[in-house]
């Protein structure tokens, strides 16, 4: 599977999939930049797939859908330019010769969903809910899903790549440091990502083994995280409490 990073906005990346002929992309916030590389790649767009309503994930699905007369899969939601093939928790669908999976993780939206393709190691497109050193903000979710649905994400083979679909990950990995000051693994990957920045490339995909050793916000039954949440409000040591104060603190941070 060839995998492409379609800048778009500030930091946003649109994922598309292709086999040398036919792609799929993931969140088109922009039909521009899909456009572009369907041109420049001379690819068939097939399918278009969203993970969540936010206009920054969806602004160019109607554009697309309109020149290429494809379907869009998504969540179950009115806020999704329609019409949508809703497809839910625990589907599976077939694309590209792949088999993909949907697993509904609540957190950042009530209907945000995430997408694995079972290619040779398996591919993470997790929209906003995970991304590398963090996690996104709890518009309609409590801590509790979030922790639950991060928790469903942490349980896919290690070596599963993670598409995030922005990149945030050098100012994540600054508030992980706060949160893990003597963690070598965050420190050693500041490095990594601040010499791949510096040569203008993505620092995703990332994998689910590296974000297991820097992400606290997949490590909130760690000891010196719940120690740190701790100092930032949490009230006791349950997951969620954890995940929550760190999310408040990460709101707040510089
Ligand atoms: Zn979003």
């Amino acid at each position: 599977m060839n995998i492409v990073a379609l800048p778009a906005f500030s930091d946003n990346y649109i994922w598309m999939l292709h086999d040398g002929r036919q792609a799929v992309v993931v969140d088109p916030g922009d039909a521009a930049p899909v456009k572009a590389g369907l041109e420049s790649h001379r690819l068939q767009l097939t399918t278009i797939l969203v993970t969540h309503h936010h206009p920054d994930h969806t602004g160019g699905v109607n554009a697309l859908r309109d020149e290429f007369r494809v379907p869009v899969l998504g969540p179950q939601d009115s806020r999704i330019p329609s019409p949508v093939q809703a497809v839910a928790d625990n589907d599976t669908f077939e694309l590209l010769n792949r088999r993909w999976e949907v697993i509904h993780v609540p957190g950042h939206t009530r209907d945000h969903l995430a997408f694995v393709c079972h290619d040779e190691t398996p591919l993470l497109f997790c929209g906003d809910t995970l991304f590398s050193a963090g996690c996104g903000r709890l518009f309609e979710g409590t801590p509790d899903q979030m922790w639950r649905s991060l928790s469903r994400l942490k349980a896919l083979p290690p070596a599963t790549r993670v598409y995030c679909a922005h990149e945030y990950t050098l100012s994540n990995l600054r508030f992980a440091a706060a949160v893990e000051p003597t963690n070598a693994d965050i420190a050693s990957y500041i490095q990594v990502c601040t010499r791949l920045r510096a040569q203008g490339q993505p620092t995703l995909p990332s994998t689910l083994g590296q974000e297991a050793k820097i992400n606290p916000f997949l490590r909130c039954t760690e000891p010196p995280v719940m120690a740190s949440a701790r100092v930032h409000g949490a009230k006791d040591d349950r997951p969620a409490e954890v995940l929550g104060a760190l999310r408040q603190w990460k709101n707040q941070f510089q």
